[in-house]
């Protein structure tokens, strides 16, 4: 009879040991990441805002996460070049995307969308680009991103206001959810189209920085309601920022990012991004060639 308890009791804590590891509810464990841009927010405006109480969804994953200061020190800051390292982790002269003005197709291979897709496998991670304009994040021939474009299993690519990123991306984390692993990229321009309109800083930058935390907030909700939050890291940056109350981009290199986790070292460099993300993903970096010149914030 002694014998039979202990059968039961050992039966029992595999059971339970089954249940808490996640092999029984089919969910992975294993971390997804949104990487968010907001175009053009600079690290004043964005801060004053804070303060004020105005970005409550930001607010809300900085209170449980890391506020990272970056800076840009490779290249000029401007959207093209900034997107380029965000999602690559080289500069220029690897990439070809030296500005806005001076850009040509990423080399095959050398994005996060195909670092991941190549090392985990391409049925096992989902990928995705959610852009909001054309020009400089769209998929065409001769673009930065053209490349990538081949092998995201989403690509969408419409001049879209923050409210309409924001459905597009709930759809995707909800169709994303329901597949596996996921990696998505989603682009916000308002506040960058507003501070070139109007200048940086100027109250109608303001409101659409609000707006991009509304946005934000749209995915952040997704995120909740398709049942991954306890595993999906949320990275928010800018690729450059304004010097302040001017239409001009040029020489502002301080920035920031903004993540749910927790432990991230309080300076960084845009080049970091990518070997951050391919850790936590848990794609070993250091061996990847070219060597990336970043390194991992954790
Ligand atoms: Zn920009």
């Amino acid at each position: 009879m002694k014998k039979l308890k202990n059968f039961y009791f050992i039966n029992l804590c595999l059971i339970i040991i089954i249940i808490s590891t996640g092999i029984v509810s089919g969910k992975t464990e294993e971390p997804n990441a949104i990487l968010i841009s907001w175009d053009g927010v600079s690290k004043d405006p964005l801060l004053e805002l804070m303060d004020s109480g105005k970005l409550q969804n930001l607010t809300g994953i900085y209170k449980n996460g890391s506020f990272v200061n970056l800076s840009i020190t490779d290249h000029f800051p401007d959207t093209m070049s900034g997107h380029a390292q965000m999602l690559t982790g080289y500069p220029p002269e690897i990439t070809g995307v030296f500005k806005s003005m001076r850009y040509k197709e990423i080399p095959s291979g050398l994005t996060l969308f195909e670092r991941l897709e190549d090392s985990l496998g391409e049925d096992t991670i989902f990928t995705g680009i959610i852009a909001s304009q054309e020009k400089s994040l769209g998929s065409l021939h001769g673009l930065p991103f053209y490349h990538a474009g081949k092998i995201v299993d989403y690509y969408y690519d419409k001049n879209s206001d923050a409210g309409l990123v924001g459905s597009v991306a709930t759809e995707a984390v909800h169709h994303f959810a329901n597949q596996g692993r996921f990696f998505i990229f989603i682009h916000f321009r308002d506040a960058a189209d507003s501070g070139y309109a109007f200048g940086a800083g100027t109250q109608k930058q303001l409101d659409q920085i609000i707006n991009v935390d509304a946005g934000t907030g749209m995915i952040l909700n997704a995120v909740r309601d398709a049942g991954v939050a306890e595993n999906t890291m949320i990275f928010i940056t800018t690729d450059h920022g304004f010097n302040s109350g001017q239409t001009d981009d040029a020489g502002q290199n301080d920035l920031w990012l903004i993540t749910n986790e927790l432990g991230l070292n309080e300076t960084g460099d845009q080049k970091d991004i990518v070997p951050t993300v391919l850790q936590k993903m848990g794609v070993p970096f250091e061996n990847i060639t070219p060597v990336y010149p970043g390194i991992s914030l954790i």
